[in-house]
């Protein structure tokens, strides 16, 4: 089995998810004791989100592509980046390693396409549902991508940076993003993308009519199909 490299604690709350989705999936594969071999580095998300908020993506840039040659020469075999919003930065942290990056986008899509569904709704931080560079990287995979509005796109980043990245679960929010799932819908998309990766502690499937696809577990389980091949 490869190395899998996790580039971790954006935030630590759903970077644990990925520790257990992956050594979940691995133990399902392969049974017995088998657990996923792991290089992991985990930085200080506080440092990380006040970068996020000034627009400094340059230093944001140079700080995880410092962690991700870390997590190269540690023995990595491919990069997982545990955060749908850092992949902002992702063409300079795949250009500063020598291993491949395992796209949280890619794997959305591929999981999406296959489930028959092509217009879908988008929920994550202001970050990720307003600048092109998640929507795009899905539509060039041929789905047509809605966002909530405005008011709503600032209640999910509120919740996600307040609550969410900060182990707290509210039931009045979980209310509110189900409303705003429920408004997806009847605009038209066929499902909605959990594109951050603490929103399924809040929201899960059973919470909704349609079919939600969380990045967390498409993610990590798509790193354990890339470790096994
Ligand atoms: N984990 C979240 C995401 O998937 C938000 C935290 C961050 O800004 O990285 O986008």
């Amino acid at each position: 089995m490869k190395t899998i490299g996790l580039l971790g604690g954006m935030s630590w709350e759903s970077t644990e998810l990925y520790y257990r989705k992956i050594n979940e999936a691995t133990k399902h594969a392969l049974g017995g004791l088998h657990s996923a071999p792991i290089v992991m580095v985990s930085v200080d998300f506080q440092e990380i989100e006040e970068l996020q908020h000034h627009d400094d993506w340059v230093t944001c840039a140079n700080i995880l592509c410092e962690k991700a040659q870390k997590i190269e020469k540690a023995g990595a075999d491919f990069l997982v980046i545990c955060t749908n919003t850092m992949h902002l930065v992702a063409p300079q942290i795949e250009a500063s390693i020598g291993i491949p990056l395992l796209h949280i986008a890619d794997a959305t899509a591929e999981r999406i396409l296959n489930s028959g569904v092509t217009k879908i709704g988008l929920l994550g931080t202001r970050f990720t549902m307003e600048q092109a560079f998640y929507r795009e990287r899905l539509e060039k995979k041929g789905l047509e991508v809605i966002v909530p509005g405005e008011n709503d796109r600032n209640i999910l980043h509120r919740v996600i940076y307040d609550e969410l990245c900060q182990g707290t679960l509210n039931d009045h929010s979980r209310l509110e993003f189900i409303r705003i799932i429920d408004a997806l819908h009847i605009q038209g998309a066929e499902g909605v993308i959990e594109g951050c990766t603490e929103i399924s502690m809040l929201v899960k499937p059973e919470h909704v009519g349609v079919p939600l696809f969380d990045t967390t577990a498409i993610h990590a389980e798509k790193a354990v199909l890339e470790a096994l091949a």
